[in-house]
């Protein structure tokens, strides 16, 4: 499941809400260059590195997918969602594909470049983009998280302005209105997906 959506609309609050109310279900953590915000938790939010460390995991391939953001790298571990599903889980093997057909969906918190690579990866990826009730609303939101100089919110307004062109690519749209209500649609859509034939076809014999 890739989810993407502007800096500031709330994705995380909208995941967390998520994790709590459904199961076998996990979030991979990213990598990332930029600076923890405060509460962050290196580990929890994201895996923090320093861009050496972010180059050095590029040149040996073990990314799924990154992109630059406002001039820092984030990016997903493929390796690291394979290790924490094997300790997670009683499922033996490691090989991801076994997992995912198991039933175990892999939310990933991403922004457009690397959604556009996953999809190319990965087609059967179901995606998700979280758009703010207003453009002035998801200002107000970046303005109250006060953790950000006002030249990074311009930045990434303008940026949430472009990304927003990226919607049509993307199989559902969920307005972040309230929270809840943005979680509750979301386990609405994994729920009708877990539903597909071909998710399903193998409970009925002689099909
Ligand atoms: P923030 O700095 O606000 O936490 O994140 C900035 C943007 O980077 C958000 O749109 C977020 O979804 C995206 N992002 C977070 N992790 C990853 C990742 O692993 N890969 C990619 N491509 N984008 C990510």
């Amino acid at each position: 499941i890739v989810l993407s959506g502007p800096s500031g609309v709330g994705k995380s609050t909208v995941i967390s809400e998520l994790l709590s109310e459904r199961e076998n279900i996990y979030f991979s953590v990213s990598f990332t260059t930029r600076q923890p915000r405060v509460g962050e938790e290196d580990g929890v939010n994201y895996n923090f590195v320093s861009r050496e460390q972010f180059e050095s995991m590029i040149s040996g391939g073990e990314l799924l997918e990154y992109a630059e953001y406002v001039h820092n790298y984030y990016g997903t571990s493929l390796r690291l969602i394979e290790e924490k599903l094997s300790a997670g889980t009683d499922v033996c093997s490691s090989d991801l594909q076994e997992k995912l057909d198991q039933g175990i969906d892999v939310i990933l918190e991403i922004e457009i470049q690397g959604a556009a690579k996953v999809r190319e990866k990965m087609p059967e990826a179901v995606s998700l983009f979280l758009v703010p009730p207003s453009f002035e609303e998801l200002s107000r939101r970046l303005h109250r998280r006060a953790t950000d100089a006002e030249e990074v919110i311009q930045g990434r307004l303008q940026k949430a302005r472009e990304e927003c062109k990226q919607i049509p690519n993307y199989d559902y749209l969920v307005v972040n209105d309230k929270v809840s209500e943005a979680a509750g649609e979301i386990i609405a859509i994994l729920t009708a997906e877990s539903c597909r034939t071909k998710h399903r076809i193998n409970l009925v014999e002689g099909v």
